[in-house]
Parts: C-alpha cells; sequence; structure tokens
C-alpha cells in the first residue's frame, strides 16, 4: 500500500514526501482510514511504529478542510519532550496545511505561560499537552473547548504510570460529549482496557505484535557487582571509535550524575539529563546529542520512552529497568531504520529476576558476557532464580548477599 491509497490530501501527500516517508507503516495502514472515516480508535503500539504519524495525518487530513482556528483536537501527552516532539510532526507533516498547533508543558522558566495563554485564548487547531500544565490553564477559565472533536491520549499506560488518571478525567469533564477519541498505549494492563471501556465508543481495535527489539540490535548483558560496574562502562566505551553515540540509562539522578563525571574525559563528549535540568536546558543536551555534538549522553529514566533519537551506537543500561517494556524501549533507541547497534546491560545480584522477566517478555534469552578477568568475580546469573516477596511487596531472589553501596531510588 502507499500513502496515495489512503486518500490524503494532497499537500498532506507533498509533507509525507518531504519528510522521506515512502510507504506507510502498519499502524498507518490500519488506523488512518479509520480515523478519517470518525471512528474511534484503541492501538496497542510503541514509539519506532509510527504511531504518531498515524494519528496527525488522519487528523491533519480532517482539519485541512475546517477554516476557522477554534480548538479542535487536544492530544495529551505524559511528557514535555513527546509534547514538543509531536508538535514538531504536526509542524512537518502540516507544513503545507493551514492548521495551527501548540505545545503545552511545564518545567520551562515561566515566559513560556503568557505564550501559551494567548495561544490557547485565541485558539489554535490542535493542542499537545501534558496534563498538570493544561489543567493549570482551563482553571483559569479562558480556554474554549466547546468546538473539540478529537481527544487523543497518547502512551497512556505511561500517563497512568505517573498518576495522571485523575488529571485525564479532569480534562474530559472539560469537553464535549460528542468527540471522537483515540487511545494510544505501549502495552495493554487491566486498568488502560478500563480506561478505554469508558473512554471510546465501539473503538477499532489495533495490536501490533508484541514489542521485541529489532533484529538488527545486538544485546547482551554482563554480570556484575554494583561496585564493578562504573570501572566496567569505563573500558567498554575507551578506545571503541565505532560508538559515535552511547546513551547510558541509570535509575536515579545520583548515578547519572556519577557516571557522567567519571566518563567525562577529553575524548569523550560528556552530558548528563535527569528532570534536575530545566527545560531549556534538557532542550539543549538533547539538540547537541541529535546533532551529534555529544558522544555520550547519561539519562535517567526520563528519555526512555517516546523519543526519537536515532543512530544510537550502544545503549547501556547500567541498572536492569523495573519496567520490562522500558527495556524494549531503550533497546529500541539502537538500530532504527536500517541501522545497526548494541544494546548492553549490567545486572547486579539483585536485579536477576527484573531481568529474567525482561527475558520472559522479549521470548528471548540474552548472551551473558563474562567479566573480563581483571574486574575480579562477578556474581553468578541463575535463570532460575528463587524469589520471596520484600518489605516492599517486590520480589527479589532469595539467599544472596547486597552489595554495599547499592542504593536504590
Ligand atoms: P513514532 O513511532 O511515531 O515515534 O515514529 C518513529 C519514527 O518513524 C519517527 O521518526 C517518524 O518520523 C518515522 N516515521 C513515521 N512514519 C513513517 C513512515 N511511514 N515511513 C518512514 N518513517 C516513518
Amino acid at each position: 500500500m502507499n500513502f496515495r491509497e489512503l486518500n490524503l490530501h494532497e499537500s498532506l501527500l507533498e509533507a509525507i514526501s518531504y519528510m522521506g516517508y515512502e510507504t506507510p507503516t502498519p499502524i498507518q495502514e490500519k488506523a488512518i482510514p479509520e480515523i478519517i472515516a470518525g471512528r474511534d480508535v484503541l492501538a496497542c503500539a510503541q514509539t519506532g511504529t509510527g504511531k504518531t504519524a498515524a494519528f496527525i495525518l488522519p487528523i491533519l487530513d480532517i482539519l485541512s478542510e475546517m477554516n476557522d482556528h477554534s480548538i479542535k483536537t487536544i492530544v495529551i501527552v505524559p511528557t514535555r519532550e513527546l509534547a514538543i516532539q509531536i508538535d514538531q510532526q504536526i509542524q512537518g507533516l502540516g507544513y503545507f496545511v493551514n492548521v495551527e498547533s501548540i505545545a503545552i508543558y511545564g518545567g520551562g522558566d515561566g515566559s513560556e505561560w503568557d505564550q501559551q495563554k494567548i495561544a490557547l485564548t485565541k485558539g489554535a487547531d490542535i493542542i499537545v499537552a501534558t496534563p498538570g500544565k493544561f489543567i493549570s490553564h482551563l482553571n483559569l477559565g479562558y480556554v474554549k473547548l466547546d468546538k473539540v472533536k478529537h481527544l487523543i491520549l497518547d502512551e497512556a499506560d505511561r500517563m497512568l504510570d505517573m498518576g495522571f488518571f485523575e488529571d485525564i478525567q479532569k480534562i474530559i469533564s472539560f469537553l464535549p460529549k460528542k468527540r471522537q477519541n483515540l487511545l494510544f498505549s505501549a502495552t495493554m494492563p487491566v486498568k488502560i482496557k478500563q480506561l478505554a471501556q469508558k473512554l471510546l465508543v465501539d473503538p477499532f481495535e489495533i495490536a501490533l505484535a508484541l514489542s521485541k527489539p529489532a533484529e538488527g540490535v545486538l544485546q547482551a548483558a554482563y554480570m556484575a557487582y554494583e561496585e564493578q560496574k562504573a570501572p566496567l562502562i569505563k573500558s567498554l566505551i575507551s578506545g571503541k571509535e565505532e560508538y559515535k553515540t552511547i546513551i547510558i540509562f541509570a535509575s536515579t539522578k545520583k548515578k547519572v550524575n556519577e557516571i557522567a563525571r567519571s566518563l567525562q574525559t577529553s575524548a569523550n563528549e560528556v552530558a548528563e539529563i535527569s528532570s534536575d535540568l530545566e527545560q531549556s536546558e534538557r532542550e539543549e543536551v538533547l539538540g547537541k546529542f541529535k546533532a551529534k555534538k555529544i558522544r555520550i549522553l547519561v539519562a535517567t529514566d526520563v528519555l526512555s520512552r517516546g523519543i526519537d533519537i536515532k543512530d544510537i551506537n550502544l545503549v547501556i543500561n547500567y541498572d536492569v529497568p523495573s519496567d520490562a517494556e522500558d527495556y524494549v524501549h531503550r533497546v529500541g533507541r539502537t538500530a532504527r531504520a536500517e541501522t545497526t547497534g548494541v544494546a548492553l546491560t549490567l545486572i547486579n545480584e539483585d536485579d536477576i529476576y527484573k531481568f529474567a522477566r525482561i527475558e520472559k517478555l522479549i521470548e528471548k534469552e540474552i548472551m551473558k558476557i563474562p567479566l573480563p578477568k581483571e574486574f575480579g568475580e562477578a556474581p553468578a546469573w541463575t535463570s532460575k532464580p528463587k524469589y520471596r516477596k520484600n518489605q516492599r511487596g517486590r520480589k527479589s531472589s532469595k539467599g544472596r548477599k547486597s552489595s554495599s553501596n547499592y542504593r536504590r531510588r
């Protein structure tokens, strides 16, 4: 199938060709005709599947025939990075149509508040917003939502994980009852199904095959005690010029900071990104990383989902992500399109269970590479860890020593 067969307006076909998209992705093939036909959609799809264009294109197609700039489409997303990224895709794909959009998110220096207020007062066709900031504007009464025709929730599972359920309900309470609803989620846990039941009317359902990292990614893991991790990643990176862009994910801001400092050398351009940074600083770091002015980016979970940075050669999970789906998202930073990449995970003795769960999810056993001799003895991998519930109700493996300096968030 090609884009022309999807009956999109000529101006959109032109923008699609400028964006370099040749054929629709599976989710685009399925979603675009249904959305244009006015149907509610429930889609289980991850970043990297082309899901954003799967809802932007039909919405732009519909909006291009309406000439007033009242607010007609609301896209709610979990993070400001995603809001910015979607807004940029709207700008790109909507370049030749008369449709305005604005991203509404918090975390800046406050100067954008007035700009957001003006845009919301005068109306922009599409609002892409994070829940909290949007509600702050809604509460002040100047946002007119009576012409809203579409509500889109993107990365809905992430939003619920982040505790936005009430906020989403609140936003919905401001909207006209008759509207088209689209719900996109990387996973379909019970709570998303419940939300879908409440929100969607006779939805067209799209479930893409369970996420698995692209075939081109070489995945491997090292068993390592916590204190062995920092020297190990240093040795993994040093002298490896083929790794031109590297992302290291760690579980806490403190670790991010320590790793970034330990890797900073004249040969390494290193930057860190965590929720400690101001919005403008985060954007600057991301911009430099995308432009390949920074070789190594050390990040907390903030970055792992939703953000589309291409051509990462090496992803290192300094800690095993708690959410098995997050592993897939992180590894998905590499080997996009035709590039290939390497994804390495460091597993300490406490994280064996979490890693076993990831292997179960992706239905693949990941190669465990022995630690180089000079690092000493490593914890042993066991594919069948025994579990007990710890005080927090989380499962952990039994009868093992904890390394002394291991801290959790
Ligand atoms: P998404 O899953 O929405 O995060 O999109 C992932 C990446 O795929 C983005 O960089 C899009 O610009 C790109 N993309 C979306 N649709 C297509 C397509 N039909 N052909 C090629 N690239 C696409």
